[in-house]
């Protein structure tokens, strides 16, 4: 059966364009004029709000198996859908066992059956002492390997020191797969907090002197000298400061192969606007100030800041210690999956940015860091028939109980945003709609 859905505004690869995104089974057979729709062909209009592809996440902590109770494959792949993702990477920590063996991937799958409502892949895990797993990771069909330069929150999943990385870097490069990394030093940061014994630590203020910008900073120069030496595929997650940039851009023009991500809380939410005790705000590295924020807006404008992920990260909500409101002591993560693009919605048409700059950022970039570009990221003939329905001309406020996500907690409940998610479609199929999940779990993973 050919299924044609009718829009003002279907964003392809060569442009937005009016006409008709043609669905044959499971996979794109066209995108063409409304006139040109085969007899017979079932017609959704979508009117006014516009066709993007599916949206990709490549920093999700999905938690299963092992901390179901912070989220897990159904509530975090249900949460996707809502937000118009069809497929999510999760990463490899905060889950039990972490995903740093071929046994712990089957063992994930095995969790993963069944309950995911949009597609999925696992990032492997670089840790201290399992570098002889890694070319079995990737030939076992991880898309690439995730490493933390700074103790990740939980342990189990031990961080790498310069020495245990350069260990690795031989076999990382030789597998071809990216290396993302969660770039900051201890250093700094020890340094830093040296002088707080007696902080105040409901303060933000507090929070944000104890993770510098120099920790980012001097990790992420590391980081590009190893790059130059290995030639491995560097990806640096969730950037949070500009200072960056200008070092980031310099490695990009020497050609070395390095690729960049930020968060819609770091392009959205401001320091100087974040209330003492305000827990839910927490996340590592933190949310920095208002000139850093149109920084990192100059850095995507630019291109030097290549993808927008949300590392999605939810934990129990007595976790967050909302209730003694410090910041050393809840979980820092913040949940985003169902409101993302909205958020980004809101902060990037009123910059002047288009749609098709957030199909770049979600769609497209994530989906070639993670080999996924054959699949995912892109309305064209013969990929796989996902995409979302996004109404960008309206706003709403954020209500709790539409996060979908285990705990129904998020800094973005309460704030006003642009745009509204009104279908999700899985190969062909509506994984969600306004009238809520017409179709079962029929996501699976999705191998490079
Ligand atoms: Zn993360």
């Amino acid at each position: 059966m050919v299924q044609a859905f009718v829009s003002r505004r279907i964003v392809t690869p060569e442009g937005s364009r009016a006409g008709a995104l043609l669905v044959e089974g499971e996979t794109i057979r066209a995108v063409c004029e409304a006139d040109e729709i085969p007899l017979g062909a079932r017609r959704t209009e979508c009117g006014n709000a516009a066709i993007l592809p599916g949206l990709v996440d490549t920093h999700v902590h999905l938690n299963e198996p092992g901390r179901t109770e912070w989220e897990g494959f159904w509530t975090g792949t249900r949460a996707g859908a809502g937000g118009g993702y069809t497929t999510l990477v999760d990463m490899p920590l905060n889950c039990l066992p972490e995903t740093t063996t071929v046994g712990a991937l089957e063992t994930k799958r095995a969790a993963a059956a069944g309950k995911c409502w949009v597609d999925w892949a696992a990032w492997g895990g670089v840790v201290a002492d399992n570098r002889e797993h890694l070319r079995a990771l990737a030939g076992a069909g991880v898309p690439g390997f995730k490493c933390f330069l700074i103790f990740p929150g939980c342990e189990g999943f031990t961080m790498v020191d310069e020495r245990q990385l350069e260990a690795a870097l031989p076999e990382i490069a030789a597998t071809g797969l990216p290396l993302l990394v969660h770039a900051e030093l201890v250093g700094p940061i020890e340094e830093a907090m040296a002088g707080m014994a007696e902080a105040d630590w409901r303060g933000y203020r507090t929070y944000l002197r104890s993770r510098p910008d120099e920790a980012e900073l001097l990790a992420i120069r590391l980081l590009l000298r190893l790059c130059r030496q290995y030639r491995f595929r560097l990806h640096i997650v969730h950037l949070s400061t500009a200072l960056a940039l200008p070092e980031l851009r310099a490695a990009k023009d020497e050609g070395l192969p390095v690729t960049v991500e930020t968060c819609p809380h770091y392009l959205y939410f401001a320091a100087e606007e974040i209330r003492d005790g305000a827990t839910l705000l927490k996340c590592a590295p933190p949310i920095r100030g208002r000139a850093n924020r149109e920084a990192l807006w100059a850095g995507l404008r630019e291109g030097v800041i290549d993808l927008v992920a949300t590392d999605h990260s939810p934990c129990p909500p007595e976790m967050k210690r909302e209730d003694a409101g410090r910041f050393d002591l809840a979980w820092g993560g913040i949940a985003s999956l169902s409101v993302a693009l909205r958020v980004m919605s809101t902060e990037a048409l009123r910059r002047g940015f288009g749609l098709e700059d957030i199909v770049r950022w979600m769609s497209a970039g994530p989906a070639k860091l993670a080999g996924l570009s054959e699949y995912a990221g892109a309305l064209a003939p013969g990929r796989e028939a996902n995409f979302v329905v996004f109404n960008p001309n309206t706003e709403g406020v954020v209500r709790a109980d539409e996060l979908q996500t285990r705990h129904s907690i998020s800094p973005y409940v309460g704030e006003l945003l642009r745009g509204r998610v009104l279908a999700t479609f899985l190969r062909g199929a509506a994984v969600w709609s306004e009238r809520g999940f017409p179709e079962g779990p029929r996501g699976r993973e999705v191998r490079v």
